[in-house]
């Protein structure tokens, strides 16, 4: 579905506006409130992960528990949540990471989430940077886990090779290990 006609017909669900000093914030509330598109986005997901084998679905906090539990649900897999500090017992941190919009505290996953060998999916909204999501391996990674891929509905493009100035690593290096 990457830039194929299916995308294109999200896409249009997808506004975006100036909001909190970004000039384009994707709002995924306009497919979330479409639900012919909405289910289209989790048959996408759900086609492609029925054919390798996970163990575990991970999602970012927030969007990704939007997005992740009805994939979850539907492949029958468990649903794990990857939070900012402080909103779970019994958690693993990762390190404090940079996006476009400065420095963001780790993530957490609690513990017995994840056992050492399982196969781990991780979803969330969109990829930007990949700070994030680099942050959500390096919490699999913790636990002896191994990520299948990182599953996002939308892809800034821009953010594979940001502009020397902004101080932030190639999205392609984030990603090489
Ligand atoms: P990254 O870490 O890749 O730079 O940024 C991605 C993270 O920031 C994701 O968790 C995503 O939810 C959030 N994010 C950044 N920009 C946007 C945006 O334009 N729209 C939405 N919905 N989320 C964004």
């Amino acid at each position: 579905a990457q830039d194929g006609p299916e995308a294109k017909e999200i896409a249009q669900y997808l506004p975006y506006f100036p909001f909190k000093g970004i000039p384009r914030f994707y709002d995924i509330g306009g497919f979330l409130y479409e639900p012919a598109i909405f289910q289209k986005i989790v048959d996408i997901f759900v086609e492609r992960y029925s054919v390798l084998q996970i163990d575990v679905i991970a999602g970012l906090d927030a969007r990704g528990f939007v997005l992740g539990p009805p994939i979850a649900l539907a492949l029958k897999k468990p649903f794990v949540m990857m939070r900012k500090a402080g909103k779970m017992p019994n958690t693993i941190c990762s390190d404090d990471y940079k996006t476009e919009y400065g420095n963001r505290s780790g993530m957490t996953l609690q513990k017995d989430k994840i056992t050492e060998g399982q196969r781990v999916l991780i979803i969330d909204d969109l990829v930007a940077t990949g700070g994030t999501l680099s942050s959500a391996i390096s919490l699999v990674k913790m636990l002896k886990g191994t990520v299948v891929e990182c599953a996002c509905v939308v892809e800034l493009k821009m953010f594979v090779d940001p502009p020397a100035d902004s101080g932030l690593p190639s999205r392609t290096k984030l990603f090489k290990d």
